[in-house]
């Protein structure tokens, strides 16, 4: 028999219909003992997902403003599941507590925390499998820095105390005790996490979509799921937007080398992607996906014999650096060098930025693009193939869109190409068009 660690996020577990099919995938395989849940997400899209609700409950409590109502329709939520499922934890017992340490003035931590908790309680009473709380085992210390070989031993010691088991997702403790929270969507964490310390042969995340789509299918209708991709592949994926899985999530399995079967709830025989270290694209598939995102600002500088001058590069960024603005990509010339950086990082410093580069390093020309976009072309299946950096230009400028920037890493596992915002999507398109369908 083997192990498998099935973490369920929140469309998962909004209510008492989407927990029934979660009770059935996870009866349907025996293997699937250790379970991760998140607190219940939305259940149509106009809905609030609990974790946001109290997180709304302590800025009402921070600004001395009355949180009962918010309060109740938590309550609310969670009773209508244990109702629907006829089950008994006890919710009133459990929410009193709750009310007591906010009226002590708990953490923000804290009270989000308290989704997963109760939802953990709900699902095990639910399975008929133990309840585990994370509390003590995922770890940090008194900075908040995850402390991962600590946890990898806690879990793992207490967890294969237990036949099966459902956790909590996205918290852990401090040495003293007090919750602290992953970022959001940190549920996706907690799952790799316990993957890892039961050495599972899969770590399981169900989610609503059928996996990783080779683009964006709100700009290709049709984009294809992947069937399988590396770690390595979705880094750059998940870099340039495609987003599933929470990005920290990847390292504890990976380190260990446990596969990732990205699953949907909604349609459980989909086969949905599998992640590993060493994906093997199918022999016609030269792309694993397109991902790409809006609103960046190159900034061309222009100095001849540039390579003369030691130390450009390293004041340059110098400069980004002061200023807290992360670079993103940075393509080169003979004697020209562009930096591309995000407009969310940017805000209001461009000038700032353009004044500093011009008095320290003199150039002869500063150019600045802004409104432009990019797009990242990922797949193994690209390097040393011939031809694959003329079908995709070729396909741009069939579909008449003019590139400004090119950037390949030498791993040539990645075409990134910069347009402008407003031919982003005929962009995606062209490239979809051309690789997926030709
Ligand atoms: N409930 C948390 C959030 O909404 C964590 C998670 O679902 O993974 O971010």
């Amino acid at each position: 028999m083997g192990i498998k660690v099935a973490k369920f996020g929140g469309s998962s577990v909004s209510d008492a219909i989407q927990l029934a099919k979660v009770k059935e995938i996870v009866e349907y395989d025996p293997d699937r003992r250790y379970i991760v849940v998140s607190a219940p997400g939305k259940r149509f899209s106009e809905d609030n997902k609990v974790t946001d609700l109290l997180y709304l409950c302590k800025a009402h409590i921070d600004h001395n403003v009355p949180y009962d109502q918010i309060f109740q329709v938590i309550y609310d939520r969670f009773v209508a599941i244990e109702y629907n499922l006829h089950i008994d934890v006890n919710l009133q017992q459990e929410f009193e507590v709750i009310n007591q340490n906010l009226k002590a003035g708990a953490s923000e931590d804290y009270i989000a925390s308290r989704g997963e908790y109760l939802s953990a309680m709900i699902t095990a009473a639910y399975l008929g499998y133990d309840f585990v709380d994370a509390a003590g085992l995922i770890q940090f210390d008194e900075r908040g820095k995850f402390l991962n070989e600590e946890t990898d031993k806690a879990l793992g010691q207490e967890l294969l105390k237990h036949e099966k088991a459902v956790i909590p997702g996205f918290y852990g403790t401090y040495p003293d005790g007090r919750t602290k929270t992953f970022s959001r969507g940190g549920s996706d964490i907690t799952g790799s996490l316990v993957a890892s310390a039961v050495k599972a042969d899969v770590y399981e995340n169900w989610t609503d979509v059928s996996g990783f789509l080779m683009a964006d299918p709100r700009i290709v209708k049709d984009a294809k799921p992947i069937s399988s991709i590396s770690y390595k592949e979705l880094r750059e994926l998940s870099y340039m937007g495609a987003s599933v899985l929470h990005e920290d999530a990847v390292y504890p399995v990976r380190a260990v080398g446990i596969p990732i079967n990205i699953r949907n709830t909604n349609e459980p025989k989909d086969p949905g992607t599998t992640i590993t270290a060493e994906a093997t694209p199918k022999e016609d598939t030269i792309i694993a996906g397109i991902a790409g995102h809006k609103d960046f600002t190159v900034i061309g500088i222009y100095k001849s014999m540039m390579n003369d001058d030691s130390g450009f590069v390293r004041r340059l960024l110098g400069i980004l650096d002061s200023y807290d603005v992360p670079l993103e990509h940075m393509p080169s010339g003979i004697d020209t060098i562009s930096i591309v950086v995000s407009d969310k990082y940017l805000n209001g410093k461009l000038d700032d930025i353009v004044e500093e580069i011009q008095r320290t390093l003199q150039p002869e020309t500063i150019d600045i693009f802004k409104k432009m976009a990019l797009i990242a072309t990922v797949g193994k299946g690209m390097a040393k193939r011939l031809g694959v950096s003329a079908k995709l230009f070729t396909a741009l400028f069939e579909a008449g869109v003019n590139i400004r920037m090119i950037d390949q890493g030498s791993s040539e596992m990645n075409i990134i190409i910069g347009v402008e915002n407003k031919d982003f999507e005929t962009a995606i398109e062209a490239i979809y068009r051309v690789f997926v369908e030709n």
